[in-house]
């Protein structure tokens, strides 16, 4: 069974000019300490999806459709009588079974308190009966686990004398003194420079044998997740257009948006990157009906993309693709 299972997830927020369609049936689900990528430019649902998941979306925002299921338990909001036993149950996933790791820490982090407090806090909540001691020894040991040196003295820090990736890596030791079921990092290493970005993900990557949570992993960088997630899933439009183990998604692709994103990445073997952005810019979620959200900037679009998307295919148990360049009749066109 899946830790984290979404089905047929739809989101919307009203605004004055129309419902913007922002997370439009999406499926998806990540295993006990599997780590999921979702991966796809700015805009396409990525954190709406994860924040309809952890009840956080803003106030126009709501789920109308679908269902969340996390360890076996249904927790969509359509699945609550009154929004006030919503409420309370997610404050209580919030803080024990769901972790959220955002791009900037300070969003998280109070800057008028010690590390020491902020960090012992969520200990002592989770360990009812630990003493104070106690606690803080915990603390100093969790940030061992996340690379910070000399935890001892820097405990009693503000979170203005760290760097950016030391925050980070502060704020990934809070989610695990939760030790929660999933953890979901939402660009973690977005903010930081390239350096530090590769330390923050090879601590997460280091993290994923030693913790049995499962990690979900967004970000718009298809690079960011080739070495640490197991799985990965395309999101663009507001809908999952692929989704695959790492080695499917990056040896044998086959939706055009997933092919365009792996060409953005910069090949390590030549000596001077070059990047192939995709050109056109992402539909207008404002508007968006049953065609495939990628036809204005496929090259390879057919009419039929424009008068909706294809069922997803599935190419093994783990691999799915909706794509009109999978039927039959299209074969030569979509073969390359
Ligand atoms: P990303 O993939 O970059 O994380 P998001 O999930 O944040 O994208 O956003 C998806 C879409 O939802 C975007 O078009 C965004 O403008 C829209 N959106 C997010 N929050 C709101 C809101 N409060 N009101 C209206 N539209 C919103
Ligand atoms: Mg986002």
């Amino acid at each position: 069974m899946a830790m984290l299972e979404i089905n047929n997830l739809t989101t919307q927020f009203s605004t004055e000019n129309g419902a913007v369609k922002a997370v439009r049936d999406v499926s998806l689900y990540v295993e006990k300490g599997e780590v999921l990528g979702i991966v796809g430019e700015s805009g396409s649902g990525k954190s709406q999806t994860m924040f309809s998941t952890m009840g956080l979306l803003a106030a126009n925002g709501k789920v109308v459709n679908g269902s969340i299921k996390l360890d076996g338990k249904e927790i969509s909001p359509l699945s609550f009588k009154t929004n006030k036993e919503y409420e309370s149950t997610m404050d209580d996933i919030r803080g024990n079974d769901m972790a959220m790791i955002f791009q900037d820490p300070m969003t998280f982090l109070n800057p008028t308190l010690k590390i020491e407090t902020q960090l012992v806090e969520p200990i002592i909540n989770h360990n009812p009966g630990i003493s104070k001691a106690e606690a803080k020894k915990r603390a100093i040991e969790l940030m061992k686990k996340v690379g910070i040196p000399s935890p001892e003295s820097r405990i009693s820090q503000y979170p203005h004398q760290f760097s950016g990736g030391m925050r980070q890596r502060i704020i990934i030791a809070i989610a695990l003194a939760c030790n929660p079921k999933v953890i979901i990092a939402d660009e973690p290493t977005t903010a930081l420079d390239v350096t530090i970005q590769a330390q923050v993900l090879d601590l997460i990557a280091s993290l994923k044998d030693t913790i049995d949570s499962s990690i979900i992993m967004i970000t718009h960088d298809l690079g960011v997740v080739a070495s640490i997630c197991d799985r990965i899933a395309i999101m663009y439009g507001g809908k999952i257009v692929e989704t695959g183990t790492a080695e499917e998604i990056f040896y044998n692709s086959k939706h055009p948006y997933t092919k365009g994103l792996l060409e953005c990445i910069a090949n390590p073997e030549e000596e001077r990157k070059k990047l192939h952005p995709i050109p056109g810019s992402p539909p207008d979620l404002l508007s968006v009906s049953d065609e495939c959200p990628f036809v204005d900037r496929c090259e390879k679009a057919m009419k039929i993309c424009k008068i909706k998307m294809n069922e997803y295919k599935k190419y093994s148990e783990t691999h799915s693709c909706s794509c009109w360049l999978s039927h039959e009749m299209a074969s030569g066109k979509g073969e390359e």
